[in-house]
């Protein structure tokens, strides 16, 4: 057995930050990710420093978030990037930045996990730099987010990288079975190379409350049924879809829909979508609820009859389980975590290739099965609870054992890397 002393972890997560404004167009569930991750491995004694370009006013450049957890924000000496593709052409920078950053601080990492392909790329160029471990998990992958038959969206640029990182970095970590065999058969993969550990949800935040007090808080007291989407707005997610299967749902029942995300109401996204709410004469059932904080989300999901997730494309789909969790059934495209998880019963169902037909034909079955079923948001929450953030940290603890430490010694390859380096 190796002894195993703490692990110090460099997660980079460059173009989003753990604290920015979930719902946004660069921040959602991965920023949910890498901080949940972070104070598990903390509150096992491991030490994580997150380094972002994103969300970096310069006022404090190294924020403590949990015990043993910074978030350092780099600065690119005289450059501001424009957009999260530009931070591309800036990488040999914030890579010295952060060499310097570490060599300061006298800190050896024994680990780089890295969050996106654009992280990706700066984990590599630190992996061969350091000579450590560098773990990639992409959250999203370039190929997938192109639907087959429609035109590539995903520059060739990202691609390219991202083929590249799928054969160079120690290990990937592919949330799902089906994004690891997006992995095997878009980007040729070696499947030892890939581990899978899902996405988790926050058990104690996401509960179950009753239905008619969360209305009640929120004023939203009628007896509509009442629908609900949260996330970003980008294309993939689908809202277009949604609109247009709830304006074939007033045929035949009227439902209300709550729209959480997006960036502020002067967004160009924002404006098309309500110009297309308008069109469809759903002014009156709509309604865009605007950012909410992760902390208050919960009341929503208690008042909603139904989460409906009509993406094209999702990697993963933390929505999903925050809104089992507070016992409300979901109705998903047939993509991400969805089809493990739903399972047609009490807790909701995917849609193969949604069309706003089939997407409005499921959301009418399932709410007069709901109504009829004795339905028991108990059971619904069941089909989550292994998704804790425990069992992800436990899992990913044990990934980076399995990786970094050279159990005959029981030292870390940093460690070794340190000692190298003296004797040289
Ligand atoms: N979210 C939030 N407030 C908002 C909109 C979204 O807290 O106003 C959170 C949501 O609760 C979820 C995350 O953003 O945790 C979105 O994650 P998901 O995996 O569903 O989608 P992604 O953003 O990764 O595509």
């Amino acid at each position: 057995m190796c002894t195993e002393t703490p692990l110090n972890i460099a997660m980079l997560s460059i173009h989003s930050s753990p604290l920015g404004d979930l719902g946004t167009i660069n921040t959602g569930g991965m920023s949910i990710y890498v901080r949940e991750l972070a104070n598990e491995l903390s509150r096992h004694g491991h030490s994580v420093d997150i380094f972002t370009c994103a969300e970096n006013n310069g006022n404090n450049p190294i924020i403590q978030i949990g015990e043993h957890v910074r978030l350092i924000h780099l600065t690119i000496p005289e450059a501001t990037p424009s957009s999260k593709e530009d931070l591309v052409l800036f990488l040999p920078e914030i890579c010295t930045v952060l060499e310097d950053f570490a060599a300061e601080e006298k800190i050896r990492y024994d680990i780089i996990h890295s969050h996106y392909w654009i992280s990706g790329c700066l984990g590599e160029m630190l992996q061969n730099k350091w000579n450590i471990p560098h773990i990639i998990m992409f959250h999203t992958l370039g190929l997938m987010k192109t639907p087959p038959g429609e035109e590539k969206k995903e520059s060739n640029i990202r691609i390219r990288h991202e083929k590249r990182l799928v054969a160079q970095c120690q290990k990937i970590i592919a949330p799902t079975e089906r994004e690891k065999n997006n992995l095997i058969d878009s980007y040729k993969a070696h499947p030892d190379r890939i581990d899978i550990i899902p996405g988790g949800v926050n058990l104690d935040l996401f509960h179950i409350e009753s239905q008619d007090e969360a209305r009640k808080t929120l004023k939203r007291e009628s007896n509509t049924p009442l629908l609900l989407f949260v996330g970003r707005f980008a294309a993939l997610k689908g809202l277009e879809l949604l609109l247009e299967a709830l304006a074939l749902l007033q045929e035949h029942h009227t439902a209300e829909l709550m729209i959480i995300g997006g960036n502020d109401s002067n967004d160009t996204r924002q404006q098309q979508l309500k110009e297309h709410v308008a069109r469809l004469h759903l002014e009156n059932l709509v309604h865009f609820i605007g950012r909410v904080d992760h902390q208050k989300l919960p009341l929503y999901y208690n008042a909603a009859d139904l989460v409906v997730i009509p993406s094209s494309y999702e990697s993963f789909g933390l929505v999903c389980l925050e809104a089992l969790a507070c016992g409300t059934p979901v109705i998903a495209s047939h993509v991400g975590v969805m089809p493990d998880i739903l399972d047609g019963t009490e807790n909701g169902a995917t849609i193969m290739d949604p069309d706003p037909r089939r997407l409005a034909a499921a959301i009418t079955a399932f709410l007069s099965k709901k109504r009829s079923l004795n339905y028991n948001p108990e059971s619904v929450r069941d089909s989550v609870k292994t998704f804790s953030w425990k069992r992800i940290g436990a899992d990913t603890m044990h990934l980076y054992k399995n990786i970094a430490y050279n159990c005959s010694s029981g030292e870390t390859t940093g460690q070794q890397n340190k000692k190298r380096t003296a004797d040289a």
